[in-house]
Parts: structure tokens; sequence; C-alpha cells
């Protein structure tokens, strides 16, 4: 067999390996990383920021983001993640999640929100993207654009070796507190942490009428003003809003059942 194609058909049984069915939504994901280094590259990533960012733990807005968050992971799909929930204190309207739970909520998203069911929508939101693996899945997508360029044949060598992938996680997670926090999640996936997020908000007892509210108060929020990675990665406010309302006789009965 001619090198090439040896190094074809390496790449592909490694791609298709990486290739797992998400057990909430169903469906296929391309992740690279194994679901047990989530908490590690979480917890790397969050450590990264905390040297670079005004990270809040305590305090009014910390503790509001706290106790939100906390009632939707205890009945999301996967309450026992190292969940951490932390406010960042920059004047800007984001929010984002790194693998295995860690939660950031920028200050100025927390007093926009004075609502705790606006808050919920986007806490629902940025849970249900730590549990979909979203975060994993944007990396796997850029490492793979990378050993295209790199060599299949090193990294699939490195990656069967427990050593050599504890090693690259950790080196991973230093490289990834920037790249989990500002590689655009795809539309496909917003609308996804959309669809999970509100069914979460609304079975922790918040009114999921206040998904709607949070994402019309963004709109005009952002008319005018120039728009944050988080607005503008995402897509459109009509789109969204329209969808979830068109969810809302589920999301409600999930709100009443409760
Ligand atoms: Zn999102």
């Amino acid at each position: 067999m001619r090198i090439g194609n040896i190094i074809a058909l390496t790449a592909g049984l490694f791609l298709a390996a990486c290739v797992t069915e998400n057990a909430v939504t169903g469906r296929s994901q391309f992740i690279t990383i194994p679901p047990s280094q989530d908490a590690a590259l979480g917890l790397e990533a969050m450590n990264e920021v905390k040297k670079t960012a005004d990270v809040k733990t305590t305090g009014p807005a910390a503790q509001r983001v706290k106790r939100i968050g906390a009632r939707i992971a205890a009945i999301s799909d996967k309450p026992d993640m190292p969940w951490e929930f932390v406010v960042i204190e920059e004047d800007v309207l984001n929010a984002w999640a790194l693998p295995g739970g860690k939660i950031a909520v920028y200050q100025k998203m927390v007093d926009s929100f004075t609502d705790d069911n606006e808050l919920a929508a986007v806490m629902g939101h940025e849970i249900a993207h730590a549990i979909l693996r979203h975060g994993a899945e944007q990396m796997s997508r850029a490492q793979a654009q990378n050993l295209a360029i790199v060599g299949v044949g090193a990294a699939v060598g490195a990656t069967t070796k427990d050593g050599e992938m504890a090693q690259m996680a950790v080196t991973l997670g230093a490289l990834a507190a920037q790249g989990f926090v500002q590689l655009p999640h795809s539309r496909a996936m917003e609308l996804e942490a959309d669809d999970i997020g509100t069914l979460y908000m609304a079975r922790a007892g918040y009114d999921p009428r206040a998904a709607v509210r949070l994402w019309q108060k963004m709109k005009s929020m952002k008319d005018g003003a120039s728009q944050p990675a988080f607005l503008s990665t995402h897509p459109s406010d009509d789109k969204r809003i329209a969808r979830i309302n068109a969810k809302m006789a589920t999301y409600m009965a999930e709100f009443k059942n409760n």
C-alpha cells in the first residue's frame, strides 16, 4: 500500500472512532476528546481564565448565578458534573461554558436581567452547551484541521498512549482557555442549546416564557451597539424566538409538572 493510502486509511479509522452519538440529542458528533478528559480540561481552562480575568466567586452577583445554575444543573441530564458558576466583572453582554460544566456569566448580563427567570434562560443555555459537549466538539474540529497540517500519523500515535494523552490534555487545557471561549459555536449548536436549555429551565421551575423575553431584550439592546462575539455568532434573534415559541407548549408542560 502506498504511504498516502495508509495515512488516509489511518485517518479514516481515527476519525470514525471519534464520531459518537449524543445520548441527550441523538445527534452524531465528531469529538476527539474522551468524556473522561472533560473535567480536567475545563478545570485547566478555567484556571487560565482566572489568571487573566476578574473572576468573582463570591458576592451578590456570583451568589445569584450559583443559586440559579445549581438549581438547573440538579435536574439536568448530568447533575454530577463538577459544576462551577462564576461571574466575570466586565461590562460585556456575554456568557460561556467550558467542558466539565465550568460556566461564566459576565457582570453586565447579570445586571441587565434582574428577573431570575430571564437569567435562568441564559444559564440553561450554557448548561446545555456543557452537557452536549459543544466546547469539546468545537476544539475537535479545530484539532482536526491541525492534524491535516501536522500529520495524521504522529497525532494518532500520540493519542493511543494514555500517558501521552494525559500530557496532551494538560497542554491542550492551557491553550484551550482562549479556544473554548473564543471559538464560535455553530448555529446548529446554538439552536440545540436553546432547545435543551429551555427544557431544563422549565423543568427546574423557571418560567420558559422568560426565554422569549430574554432574546427580545437582547435584540433591542444590541440595536445600534457594536456586537460582542456572543451575539454575532448566535443565530438571528427572530429565528430563535420563533423556534422557542413553536415548542412553548412542551416547555410549559414541563414547567407546570414540576
Ligand atoms: Zn450559545
